[in-house]
């Protein structure tokens, strides 16, 4: 059994630690100085001291709104239309909506459509979540917001989050709020019935200006990339809540949500549960009442909707997504990826081995790791096609079983070539030299196609390039070059080549607080674009897991800052890995390690490493910025 408890500390990384150390973990993170945890009912909170019960100084103004909303929640009796379905007669019902398009790097919607929720800021529900909600208030008339309807706004939202997060603890939801109280003139404008937008905004834009300098989506957009790279979670979204008249009381998609406070005929105490359902929309989840479709399918893991109305008539299991409850039915659990092949997987510190299908692996093959952890082997050389091979290893057969076996439409490839797989599953092929552009290249293999078909072929703005370079691609499928030595700063450097403008340009040329690199180095990057920069052959000056001992060692560059500084450096529980092994990240920023040769089972293996949870050793590791 656990305890659920609040508290209060200065510095969040210690207070953190402290918690799981315990066997406990963080459940809402209210700010900085404030959360909730849940502890094993056999440890006595009296004994933290990274924590208090109290908070040691003033709380500002939306941690206090946090504090206040969580401490005064109250057991109460079901709210107004309990159990009933959302399009009863007299109540309106919540929307999923499309979202507007925005320019992507090959200038058409192709890309942004492959995300399964119309955004890469939720593909799934797991793991660490930031939810930045936007109290929109006018400063005079029916559209203000006292601080006691924003008080109850707070709680209904934890309400409705907590609800989540005790739902399936396999999840290990962890909420990271961002709480704004906005305030605009804007007056109400006549909206065009049918059109949100139209009511949404003048006041919306009003406050996005306040926030991130830009309106609409691309607003969204920048303030939820914003939080996820800032509070470094997995996914993050926001939620507007205001007075002024919407053209639908709730709405939500891509990565965001607005709801009315007063919440249609279902009341402010209803507040939770619209927030849920809306926020499962974010996450993939497909509304279940008429007109829904059973055969329609949605998610990350591409689940159908047969709790639809339409299929199970009477015998519809009660969901959120249906009715006004507080249960959820088997299929919007699969749609937002609710399954043991998205779980965070590992206990906290610990080392998961696994032998695979794929025989052991030479320099012939290279590895990359799919957003949804399946692994892809591109076979270079010695195919019995002729030409470079992708075999893929699936997370769903635990690497057991390979989900694809192909030739492609690129011709054998040599140690001039390095490849990464984009979230949607194109295979990028780097070309270091040797190209007839006299420059590196980028050659696309499309998933669309089944790599039988180049997507593109392009030079870019960066020279041709060597083995002291090395290669990563963000999320948003920018290519990130890194200079690893010989650059006249005498730093590791990086070089972005921006996807948006077909790679044709800088986005970023920096140099950072890792000191030059070589061989024994890897790279991976998170889905928050930190770097991390893995020491193959650790000395042990880092490692304190036995202290004594050299071990694989991680340096995480802040993306916050243009990596010029370390969110944490330290050891692994992973030794040594001097040759034959390969590194990726995954989204929960568990180390994960391909070891090709010389493995004992005879085939590649994977041993995938929980690293970043394990923070213990954080501040006094990040005292030491220059690593030997
Ligand atoms: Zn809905």
């Amino acid at each position: 059994m656990t305890q659920k408890i609040l508290r209060f500390m200065q510095d969040e990384i210690a207070a953190k630690s402290e918690i799981c150390q315990l066997g406990g973990r963080v459940l809402h993170h209210f700010s900085p100085t404030a959360l909730v945890a849940e502890l094993p009912d056999n440890v006595d909170p009296t004994t933290l001291t990274e924590s208090s019960a109290q908070p040691s100084q003033p709380l500002d103004a939306p941690t206090q709104l946090a504090v206040t909303a969580w401490t005064s929640q109250k057991m109460s009796s079901p709210p107004k239309g309990d159990g009933l379905p959302w399009d009863s007669p007299g109540f309106s019902h919540p929307k999923k909506t499309s979202v507007p398009s925005v320019p992507n790097p090959s200038g058409d919607r192709s890309e942004i459509q492959t995300f399964s929720t119309d955004t890469p800021t939720s593909l799934y529900m797991a793991g660490p979540v930031a939810v930045g909600i936007i109290i929109v208030s006018r400063n005079t008339g029916l559209e203000n917001i006292t601080n006691a309807e924003s008080t109850k706004i707070i709680q209904e939202v934890q309400k409705g989050l907590d609800w989540l997060i005790g739902l399936e603890p396999k999840a290990q939801l962890s909420i990271v709020y961002d709480i704004r109280q906005v305030t605009v003139t804007t007056i109400p404008g006549a909206g065009v019935i049918g059109n949100l937008e139209s009511f949404e905004q003048g006041w919306r834009d009003d406050a996005l200006i306040q926030i991130t300098n830009i309106p609409g989506r691309a607003g969204s957009l920048q303030y939820v990339n914003d939080l996820r790279t800032t509070r470094r979670t997995a996914w993050a979204y926001v939620a507007f809540f205001t007075k002024y008249p919407l053209g639908h009381f709730a709405y939500g998609g891509g990565e965001r949500l607005v709801m009315s406070y007063a919440n249609d005929s279902w009341g402010v105490d209803n507040i939770h549960r619209v927030f849920a359902h809306e926020s499962c929309h974010i996450f993939g989840a497909l509304d279940e009442y008429t007109p829904c479709k059973c055969e329609e399918i949605s998610g990350h893991l591409k689940v159908p909707n047969h709790n639809c109305v339409a299929c199970t008539g009477t015998h519809q299991a009660d969901c959120i997504m249906n009715i006004n409850s507080l249960e959820m039915c088997t299929f919007t659990r699969g749609q937002i990826g609710w399954d043991e092949r998205l779980f965070p997987r590992l206990p906290l510190g610990s080392i998961q081995h696994s032998s695979t299908a794929l025989h052991e692996t030479g320099d012939d093959f290279e590895f990359s790791l799919a957003s949804n952890k399946d692994l892809f082997a591109i076979k270079k050389q010695g195919g019995g096609t002729n030409t470079t091979e992708i075999h893929v290893l699936s997370a769903a057969s635990n690497y057991q079983q390979f989900s694809l076996h192909t030739g492609t439409a690129l011709h054998l490839t040599d140690k001039s070539w390095t490849f990464a797989v984009a979230a949607n599953r194109d295979v990028i092929g780097i070309k270091k030299n040797g190209g007839a552009s006299n420059s590196t290249e980028i050659h696309v293999l499309s998933a669309a196609s089944g790599y039988t078909q180049f997507s593109l072929h392009t030079a870019t703005a960066l020279h041709v390039t060597d083995e002291n370079w090395a290669f990563v691609i963000a999320s948003n499928r920018d290519v990130f070059g890194i200079k690893k030595q010989g650059g006249a700063s005498k730093t590791t450097e990086i070089h972005v080549l921006s996807a948006a403008n077909g790679y044709t340009e800088f986005s970023l040329h920096t140099l950072t607080s890792l000191h030059q690199t070589d061989g024994s180095w890897a790279f991976a990057i998170a889905t928050n674009r930190d770097l991390f920069c893995i020491n193959k052959m650790g000395d042990g000056n880092l490692s304190t897991k036995p202290q004594e001992l050299p071990s694989t060692e991680v340096h995480v560059l802040s993306a916050g800052d243009n990596y010029r500084s370390f969110d944490i450096e330290k050891g692994t529980a992973l030794h040594p890995t001097p040759l034959n092994w390969e590194f990726a990240v995954t989204s929960e920023r568990n180390l994960f390690g391909i070891k090709k040769q010389h493995t004992g089972s005879n085939s590649t293996e994977i041993h995938i490493v929980d690293f970043y949870s394990v923070t213990s050793e954080a501040s006094t590791s990040r005292l030491k910025t220059s690593p030997d």
